[in-house]
Formats: C-alpha cells, structure tokens, sequence
C-alpha cells in the first residue's frame, strides 16, 4: 500500500477542513502561489530523473552512488510532494475555495476528487520526470517495453488502483449517510466502527480490486506452474489461482492478496518470471506463502483497528489539555480556539506519525524476516544433513508437510538470498539502502546467512516474533476497550 498516498488522503480529508471562503480578490494569487508551488516540485523531479540518466549515460552503466543519491533524492521529492500538497490545502486554503467560494459543497464525490486534485497533478508530473532516471537505471537488466504514457499508465493503477476502491467507498458512504442518516456522526465510535467493519470488508474482497486495477493473467502451464502447484499442496497452501502481473518488464516483484482461503491470488511479475530461475522464483513464491502461513494480513487489519482505539484514548486525553492551549492562545495573542484546535491536531499527528514510524515500522520488518525465513524452508530439502541437496519438487509426487514443521536446510537459504538479491538488482534498488517497511536488502541478507550457520537460533527468532506478536495484541485490546468504556461513559453510544 502506498503510504504516501495515504498521509495525502489524512491531509486532504483526515483534518476538518477551515470553513468560511476565500476574499475574491486574492483567488488569483493564492492559485498563482498553488501553481508556483506545483512547478517547484516537479522541477526537482524532472531534475534528479535527467541528472541520474546523464549520469549513467556519461560512465555507460548505473553505479551504485548514483543509485544510492537517486533513491534518496526521490525519498526527498515524495516528502516535498506531501509539503506542498499540505501548504495548498491548509494555507492557501485550496478546500475553501472548492467547497466555498466555487459552492462545490455536497456534491458527492465531486467535491473530494477536486480537493484532491492538486496532488494527482503533482504526482503524475513528479513520475513524469522521474521516468527518463528509472529508465537508465535499468540498463542491462531487462529492457521496459513502452513510453511514458505507459509507464505512467501503470504506476497510476499500481498506486491508485488499489486505494481508489476503498476512498470511494468511504466517502460515498459518508456523504451519503450524512444525508440519510445525519446523527449517526454524532456518536463517539462511528468513525471507529466504519472503519473497522469498511477494513475487514475491503481485506476479504481485495482479490477483486487487484483483478480490476493491474493487468494480469492466470500463469500458463508448464515447469514453473507445476513446481509452484506442487510445493504448494507439499505444505497445504490453498489459493484461487497464480497470476502473471503484467508491468510491461518494468518490475521484479510478488505480492500476495486476500485472507479467506478459498478466494485469494499470489501474483508473479513478468519480469521476475523472466529474470529468476524457477527455483529462485519458488523462493519468492514462498515468501509470500509465508505471510499467509503466519497470518500477517489479518493481524496488520487488527492492528490498524487497534491504533485507532489507541488514537481515540489519546484524542481524549489531549482534550484534556484545552484549557492549557486556551491560555496559550490568549497569551501569544492569537484566537484561544483556534490555538486549542491546532494544539490538539499537532500533537495527535505527532503521536500518530512517532507510532506508525516506531512500532509499525518494526512489526512490518519483523513480519518481512519472517516470511523470508519461511520462502528458504519452502525450498529446503528438510533434511538435517544437506548438503546433498535434494530438490523436493522436481518431482511430482512430494510427501505431504505441514507448513508449521518445515525446517531450513543450508541451501534452501542460499536460494531464497540469490533470489533477494536478483530481486534487488533488476528493480535498480540500491541493496545497502535501508527500506522502513522491509528493512535493507543487505540486513535481510545478512540474517538468513547467520541463520544458515546457526539453524537453532531460529527458534529464539520466531519467539520474539510471537511475544511482539502478543505484546501489541494485548496492549491494542485493551485500548479499543477503553476507547469503548470512555466514549460509553460519556453516553455517546
Ligand atoms: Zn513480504
Ligand atoms: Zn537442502
């Protein structure tokens, strides 16, 4: 899930947006200063991506400095986008002139997609220049078919295919039940309760959101299907189908998709079925099986549910604080009320972003070790004195394991980190650049090299796994309690 996109919806609809209207006579200014603003950032783009591709284009080959600075500057340009998305909405006051003076107010959908405009402008301006950076720095590791139009085609539906389903549904329904239904806004848990009955909904229907919005088509038969379906039944994993992800060769990538059993695909990019060797592409297949095996998807919508009881406790504890920021106000001269209410929102944001950054930082990169480990078992030989190394699905008839008693075997692991590897180089990634939500390509090959050495310490891996696991279980639940019995206190449900 794009996280970026996601900080720009908060931005966008997440905060109450200012009433009132802009005076006429600043209109043309304020969209003046808006499209200065809009220009800034995709100069930078447009800059970092010609500069990587003269640079690769000057040495004949991408070196991994200009990866590295390429990687960072792009990091640098998605916060900038995100700034300067934040600075039209809150300080040009881009909201109130949509829904105020332009009287788009209660226009279902319209308005929202109008609000958030200024940001799908910035985003595809910021891709576009990027495009000729990203192009070099693929040299010599499979060619991208097509243009611009299609690679921007393509990062649009990977990006915003997904999330547009779930925002449309969203807003639909809170415009719309604010008509039908106007008070039930006002009770303290339904903005909880949406989302957790909207996120359980949109994770158990995923699978069709992801046929609608990415090309892709069932793998055809042959070696790769064959060995893939038999690991597969080997440890019991249950699927609707394997896909081949369409991206034009652009991306070397595999991702997994729907928590009910019977309705859920494990999709392959065309480029990772052209650029590993089956084996290898098995090794990443179980990478995937293996968020499903320790039921990663489910507990990241619990967790989710979770912080958002924390954030509600918190939301409580700040309003606490009121009279505080009222005196502040007061004493730095400025509206009492307006000072309360950008209080409270900076230090519930600081609360939010420190927790995401720290706490689902951590679990994410515990959760992506974790099904790395179980993509080497899933191509180990199981047995305790490889090498020899016997490859278990080279023949069609496997006995049958159960995903909990599989065991490493030292080339199983050599596997799964050449595929990593291969993986890293062929998406231009720079392997020692660190990644928040999967940690670097480098640690993670680290790990699974000590591991190889020391089979036992697996163990002791997976239980800190399980008391992290259990740790946060208990503290969210007992949160999202809380939330219930402070908001029943206070007679809101
Ligand atoms: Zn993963
Ligand atoms: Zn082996």
């Amino acid at each position: 899930m794009p996280v970026s996109l996601l900080i720009a919806l908060v931005l966008a609809f997440g905060l109450d947006a200012p009433r009132g209207r802009i005076p006429a006579e600043d209109v043309t200014a304020r969209l003046a200063m808006m499209l200065g603003g809009v220009a800034f950032v995709a100069a930078l783009a447009f800059g970092l991506g010609l500069w990587a591709a003269w640079r690769v284009a000057r040495a004949g080959h991408a070196s991994a400095p200009v990866r590295r600075r390429f990687t960072i500057g792009t990091r640098l340009i998605t916060i900038g986008s995100l700034a300067v998305y934040a600075w039209i909405i809150h300080s040009l006051g881009w909201s109130k002139l949509v829904l105020a003076n332009w009287g788009l107010h209660g226009w279902v959908l319209i308005d929202d997609l109008v609000v958030f405009l200024p940001y799908l402008a910035i985003q595809i301006l910021v891709w576009s220049g990027l495009f000729a950076g990203e192009r070099a720095l693929r040299v010599g590791h499979g060619t991208m078919t097509g243009g611009l139009g299609r690679y921007l085609v393509l990062r649009a539906r990977q990006s915003i295919g997904l999330v547009l389903p779930v925002i449309l549904l969203y807003l639909a329904r809170h415009d719309l039940i604010a008509r039908v239904w106007p008070e039930w806004d006002r009770y303290e848990l339904a903005e909880p309760l949406e989302v957790a009955v909207l996120g359980g909904f949109v994770l158990m229907i995923s699978p069709i959101f992801v046929r609608i919005a990415w090309p892709t088509h069932s793998l055809p038969a042959g070696p790769l299907r064959r060995r893939l379906e038999s690991a597969a039944a080997r440890v019991g994993f249950k699927y609707t189908d394997i896909l081949v992800w369409d991206t034009g060769n652009m991306m070397v990538n595999a991702c997994v998709t729907g928590i009910l059993p019977g309705f859920r695909y494990v999709l392959l990019t065309d480029a990772l079925i052209e650029t590993l060797t089956p084996l290898e592409a098995a090794a990443v297949f179980g990478h995937e099986v293996g968020h499903v095996v320790h039921r990663h998807l489910p507990f990241f919508g619990f967790f989710f549910i979770g912080s958002l009881g924390l954030l509600s406790l918190c939301a409580s504890g700040v309003e606490s604080a009121a009279p505080a920021f009222e005196r502040l106000g007061r004493a730095l001269d400025v509206s009492a009320g307006l000072m309360n209410e950008t209080g409270q929102g900076v230090v519930l944001l600081l609360f939010l972003g420190l927790f995401f950054w720290q706490v689902f930082g951590r679990l994410s990169r515990r959760f992506e070790r974790q099904a790395d480990v179980f993509g080497a078992k899933f191509v180990s030989c199981q047995a305790s004195a490889c090498p020899p190394h016997v490859d278990l699905d080279a023949s069609v008839c496997a006995l049958a394991q159960p995903a909990q008693s599989l065991t490493i075997c030292p080339v199983g692991v050599r596997l799964f980190a050449d595929a990593l590897a291969s993986v890293a180089i062929h998406n231009g990634l720079d392997p020692q650049g660190r990644s928040w939500r999967h940690g670097s390509i480098a640690s993670r090959l680290d790990f699974l090299a000590w591991l190889a050495r020391n089979p036992a310490a697996e163990r002791t891996f997976q239980t800190s796994v399980s008391r992290l696991r259990v740790g946060l279980g208990l503290v969210l639940s007992l949160a999202v309690c809380l939330s219930i019995v402070v908001g029943w206190l206070r007679g809101g449900i």
